[in-house]
C-alpha cells in the first residue's frame, strides 16, 4: 500500500465511529504476525533471545520505515498509521518492542540531522541494511533526572571523546547504530540545566571493544535490554546530530511521537489480553456454568474494555493533533498513561479469568501480563506524567 493511500485518510479520524481505522494496513500486519505464533515468542522469552526473523519480516514489508519519508526510501506514512502497525502487532499476540524504537529514534535524525546524515543513514535504515534500534538516555545514578546525566563528551579535534555509563539501553546488542545523549558542556557552565546536552549517533559496529562495552541485563521481560560502559570512546564530530548543546530539546521534540506510538502499542496488548480473557471466560465451565456468566468475572473485563476505548480515543486525538502540527504534549502524555493503566487492568483481568492456567507458560497470559507492566515505567514512568499534567497543564508549582 502506498504512502499516499495511508495518508489519504482525514487526520481527524479520531472522531469517526470506525472501530478500527486503517483496516487494510491492519490486515497486512496481521498476515505477517500469523507466521509468529505464541510458541515462537515463548521460546525467545525462555532464552532471552531477539526475534531477528520477525524484525526482518516487518522491515521487508516497509513497516519499520513507516515514518521515513519516501524520498529517503521509507513508506512515508503518518504517525497514526505507524501507531496502528505497533498496535496490531501486539493485538496479534506478537511483540512490537524489539522493533518499535526505530520508528521514534529515527525522528531525531529526520528532524535535526543534516541533509548529508539523512542521505547517509535513512535509506539504509528503511531497507534494513542498518538498524537504529538503540537509544541511550537513562543512567544508573541519575534516572528520571535526565539533565543531570553524567556521560560526558569532550571535543578533541575531529572527535568527541566519550566517558560514562548508560543503563536499560534496550536492543543495543541487536542494533548497528545508537542515539546517545551526552553532556558536552558541564552543567555548572550552562544558563539552564537543559542546555549543554548533545545527541551523538554512535556506530556500534565500530565502537564495540574500542571504548564501548555492552552487557545484557537479566530482566523480568525479554526486552533485550543492556547496560553500557563507555571509556574513552571516540565518536567522529560528523556524527553529532544538529547543534552541540541542543540535544535535550531534540529529545523532547520526539517525545510526543514516542508517547503516541507507545500508547497505541500498549492498547494492542490490552486488546489481546481482553480477547483471550473473554474467550476463556466463555469456554471454561465451573460449578456447571461458564465462568463468564458470573458478574465477578464480567465486571473487571467490562471496565478494562471501557478504559481501553477511552485510551484509544485519547491516542487518536493526540495523533490527529500531532499530524496537524498542533501542540499535543498534554494529549500524548494522557494517552500513554491511560493506555498503560487500561492495559494493566486487562492484564489483571486475564490473570483473574485464567485462574491457575494463567500461570502456565503455554497460554501466553503470564508473559503478556509481565510485558504489560512495562508501560507504567518506560519510556516514562507514571509519576513523571502526573507531575507534567499537574504542573504544565493544571498550573501547579514545580515539584522537582
Ligand atoms: C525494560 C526496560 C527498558 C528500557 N529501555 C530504555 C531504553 O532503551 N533507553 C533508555 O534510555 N532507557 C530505557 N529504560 C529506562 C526507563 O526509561 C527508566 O527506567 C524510567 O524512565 C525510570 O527511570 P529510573 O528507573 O531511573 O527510575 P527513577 O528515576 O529512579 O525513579 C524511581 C521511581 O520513583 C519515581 N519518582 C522519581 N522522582 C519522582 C518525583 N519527583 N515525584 C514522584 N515520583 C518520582 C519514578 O516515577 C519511579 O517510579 C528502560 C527501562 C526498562 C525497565
Amino acid at each position: 500500500m502506498s504512502a499516499v493511500d495511508q495518508n489519504s485518510q482525514d487526520s481527524t479520524a479520531f472522531i469517526s465511529t470506525e472501530k478500527h481505522d486503517y483496516p487494510e494496513l491492519r490486515d497486512a500486519v496481521k498476515r505477517i504476525c500469523a507466521d509468529y505464533p505464541s510458541e515462537y515468542w515463548r521460546k525467545l522469552d525462555d532464552t532471552s533471545s531477539y526475534p531477528t526473523e520477525f524484525v526482518k519480516a516487518l522491515t521487508d514489508a516497509g513497516f519499520l520505515g513507516a515514518l521515513i519519508p519516501e524520498e529517503y526510501g521509507g513508506s512515508g506514512m503518518n504517525l497514526r498509521a505507524a501507531a496502528v502497525i505497533l498496535e496490531e502487532i501486539n493485538a496479534s499476540g506478537c511483540v512490537a518492542s524489539p522493533a518499535h524504537a526505530q520508528m521514534y529514534i529515527m525522528g531525531t535524525l529526520l528532524r535535526h540531522g543534516s541533509e548529508a546524515q539523512k542521505q547517509k543513514y535513512l535509506p539504509k535504515i528503511a531497507s534494513g541494511e542498518l538498524r537504529l534500534q538503540a537509544f541511550g538516555v537513562t543512567e544508573p545514578s541519575t534516572g528520571s533526572d535526565t539533565t543531570k546525566l553524567k556521560t560526558r563528551a569532550e571535543r578533541r579535534g575531529d572527535v568527541y571523546v566519550v566517558n560514562g555509563q548508560k543503563v536499560w539501553t534496550s536492543r543495543a546488542l541487536y542494533s548497528d547504530l545508537m542515539l546517545l545523549l551526552v553532556r558536552t558542556t558541564p552543567i555548572e557552565q550552562c544558563k539552564k540545566k537543559t542546555d549543554g546536552l548533545s545527541t551523538l549517533l554512535v556506530d556500534l559496529r565500530e565502537a564495540k571493544g574500542k571504548g564501548l562495552d555492552i552487557r545484557p541485563i537479566d530482566a523480568m521481560i525479554n526486552h533485550n535490554t543492556t547496560e553500557i560502559f563507555i571509556e574513552n570512546l571516540e565518536v567522529p564530530v560528523e556524527n553529532l546530530i544538529g547543534e552541540e548543546g541542543k540535544g535535550f530539546k531534540y529529545i523532547l521534540d520526539g517525545m510526543n511521537a514516542e508517547r503516541i506510538l507507545v500508547a497505541q502499542e500498549c492498547i494492542g496488548d490490552g486488546r489481546w489480553l481482553l480477547k483471550k480473557a473473554v474467550e476463556y471466560a466463555n469456554d471454561r465451565v465451573v460449578f456447571g456454568r461458564s465462568i463468564g456468566q458470573n458478574q465477578g468475572i464480567q465486571f473487571p473485563l467490562a471496565r478494562a474494555y471501557m478504559e481501553l476505548e477511552a485510551a484509544e480515543l485519547m491516542s487518536r486525538k493526540a495523533a490527529a493533533m500531532f499530524e496537524k502540527g498542533l501542540p499535543c504534549g498534554e494529549e500524548a502524555n494522557m494517552a500513554k498513561l491511560m493506555a498503560s493503566e487500561a492495559t494493566w487492568k486487562a492484564a489483571e483481568g486475564a490473570m483473574l479469568v485464567h485462574g491457575g492456567f494463567g500461570f502456565a507458560k503455554e497460554y501466553g497470559i503470564e508473559r503478556k501480563w509481565r510485558e504489560a507492566r512495562i508501560y507504567q515505567t518506560a519510556p516514562i514512568s507514571t509519576n513523571m506524567i502526573l507531575s507534567y499534567i499537574g504542573e504544565h497543564v493544571l498550573g501547579m508549582a514545580r515539584s522537582y
